[in-house]
């Protein structure tokens, strides 16, 4: 059993809590501190990054956060949660929690494009992902250490670095788990992996 949270700040939250139901999980919505304690893996859900750091800091998550990543535990962002992992973002002086090398741009599909769905090849998980756009970031560069997972029109839109993996559109708004479930393989195995330390 390994269990998983969804940090509830603000944002979309009962839709990955659903994406994430299945056997073998537990799935927690975090709204207190203490409830990170004792996860094996935490979604950044999609939302607007500004404001979401903004009740991080009032909540006294921030610190935590970047622990728990420390700690080696895997992280799941979407779209916002995307921002708030990059190390830097475009225009600004510092990133947010910054737990994968990649330089996100914000807005970056501009206001023709607000929102869209295209089919994604997703490297480790299928070549249909069905992939819903919001007022998407782009990742314009990541660092060696980052695997590209996927790409749109050329650009980089999901990646993975060791146990912490990104994606700028939201794969919680579709029926199609299997993003989801291949977090959940990402913190079972880490898991495993430390029980056997
Ligand atoms: N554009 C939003 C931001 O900057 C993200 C949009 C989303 O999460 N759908 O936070």
């Amino acid at each position: 059993m390994v269990k998983i949270g969804v940090l509830a700040l603000q944002g979309a939250v009962r839709e990955h809590v659903n994406s994430l139901q299945s056997p073998g999980v537990e799935v927690i919505v975090v709204k207190k501190l203490e409830q990170l304690n004792d996860l094996d893996g935490l979604v950044l859900p999609g939302g607007e990054s500004t404001a979401m750091r903004r009740l991080i800091d009032k909540y006294g998550f921030f610190e935590p956060l970047k622990d728990f990543a420390k700690a080696g535990k895997p992280m799941f962002g979407t779209c916002a949660g995307l921002i708030l992992m990059a190390k830097k973002l475009v225009g600004q002086q510092e990133g947010h929690l910054e737990v994968i090398d990649m330089e996100v741009e914000r807005n970056a599909f501009g206001r023709q494009r607000e929102s869209f769905e295209a089919e994604l090849m997703v490297k480790g998980i299928a070549e249909d992902i069905n992939a819903v756009f919001i007022r998407a970031p782009l990742i314009k560069s990541v660092g060696e250490d980052v695997e590209i997972l996927s790409k749109y029109n050329g650009e980089i839109v999901a990646v993975r670095q060791g146990q912490f993996i990104a994606c700028s559109f939201h794969p919680e708004l579709t029926n199609d788990v299997r993003f989801h479930q291949y977090f959940v393989e990402i913190v079972t195995e880490t898991k495993t992996k430390c029980l056997n330390v």
